[in-house]
């Protein structure tokens, strides 16, 4: 598989990663640790790196949540290291609910403009899970829909909540999604939609996908109904093992949790969030709170997170060599975590990994 896309040009043309070669040979990549079990998964990761002599470089950032402007924001120095390096790697960050800042997250999609967000998952080999043959690739449009955050009390008891769907946005995420279709030789697109209920909303997101359709004729496009997708890809994925799916914000979200729990749980599943100037690669699952602190995490996700992250960058022979380590160790079943099974503490599962280098 070839690096992953990051770039939606004028021109059509996929640009992979800007940054630039330290004078040390070393990429510099910013990395927020996170919360809860965030520095357990961050540490194997480094480890695992250093052992496969990744020309990585890590600037740790931190992102403890500041009011600018009545707007929660991050640090400044954090955002002058993500935009110099234009990469970054992040554990998951905890959101307090109702109340308290808005999402870091959220806050770090917007600061950076990270309009798209990739997420696959593959089946993995020694795992044993209701299907053993899942491959989807879902792109989720990561800056309006259901989160454009416009949520106001209109009397008592009833309370409005915008679904901001404009044409800019769902342009630029699926012209995303058919040049990344392209790039990775996966030469079909589908729209997932909701635009029989939705005929305003999803309707321009639609139409906007059959428009940028014609722009990429070596890809197939075609459209399907949320609810008609979850049925079917819960009843044999198999169809969606050669598509892309795009789709609305939110229908992204619960989908790809859904595709999650098809390859055995949100431990194993990495994702990226692209934007034209920086990526933000992050693992799908949460700070886990319950788990953090007995080195009872499995660090996989993030480790493939940074596997995209590294084919983004274009150093694809890293990126397949750590790969394979991870899938050899988990495919022979010895060295798991907890939620796989295993008894392995996190770093022993790390140093299975390293032992395959
Ligand atoms: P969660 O994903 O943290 O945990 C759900 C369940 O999965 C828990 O039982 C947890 O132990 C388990 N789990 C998650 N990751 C695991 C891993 N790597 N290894 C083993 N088990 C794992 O979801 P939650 O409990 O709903 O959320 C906790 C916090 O994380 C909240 O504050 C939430 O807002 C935040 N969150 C952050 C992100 C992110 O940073 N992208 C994503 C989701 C949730």
């Amino acid at each position: 598989q070839r690096g992953y896309a990051t770039d939606i040009s004028k021109k059509g043309k996929v640009a992979t990663f800007h940054g630039q070669k330290g004078s040390d040979g070393l990429y510099t990549v910013s990395l927020i640790e996170g919360d809860g079990i965030g520095p357990e998964i961050s540490q194997s990761v480094k480890d695992i790196f250093a052992a496969a002599k990744a020309p990585i470089k890590w600037e740790p950032v931190d992102v403890t949540p500041q009011l600018r402007n009545g707007k929660t924001s991050i640090p400044e120095e954090t955002i002058e290291s993500i935009k110099r390096t234009k990469v970054a790697l992040k554990g998951p960050l905890a959101t307090p609910i109702g109340k308290g800042h808005v999402s870091l997250n959220l806050t770090l999609r917007r600061t950076f403009n990270l309009f798209a967000n990739v997420r696959p998952c593959r089946s993995i080999a020694g795992y044993k899970t209701p299907y053993d043959n899942v491959d989807t690739v879902l792109i989720r449009e990561n800056t309006e829909g259901e989160y454009s955050g416009i949520e106001h009390v209109v009397v008592d008891g009833v309370v409005q909540s915008i679904k901001l769907i404009t044409k800019d946005a769902s342009e630029r995420v699926l012209r995303f999604a058919f040049q990344y279709a392209e790039d990775i030789g996966r030469l079909k697109v589908r729209a997932v939609h909701k635009a029989t209920i939705m005929k305003m909303s999803d309707g321009l997101f639609l139409g906007t996908a059959k428009q940028v359709a014609k722009n990429y004729p070596h890809v197939e496009f075609d459209a399907e109904l949320l609810d008609n997708t979850c049925l079917k890809i819960v009843t044999d994925p198999t169809p969606y093992n050669d598509k892309v799916l795009v789709m609305p914000n939110l229908y992204g979200d619960i989908l790809s949790d859904m595709c999650a729990g098809l390859i055995g749980g949100l431990g194993l599943t990495p994702s990226g969030n692209i934007g034209d100037e920086c990526s933000i690669f992050e693992a799908v699952h949460g700070s886990a709170p319950d788990i953090a602190g007995k080195a009872l995490a499995n660090p996989t996700a993030l480790l493939l997170s940074s596997i995209m992250m590294l084919r983004h960058m274009g150093l694809n022979e890293h990126a397949t060599r750590i790969e394979t380590a991870i899938f050899d160790t988990l495919a022979e079943g010895k060295t798991l975590t907890g939620d796989l099974g295993g008894k392995a503490k996190t770093h022993e599962y790390a140093g299975a990994i390293i032992s395959r280098l």
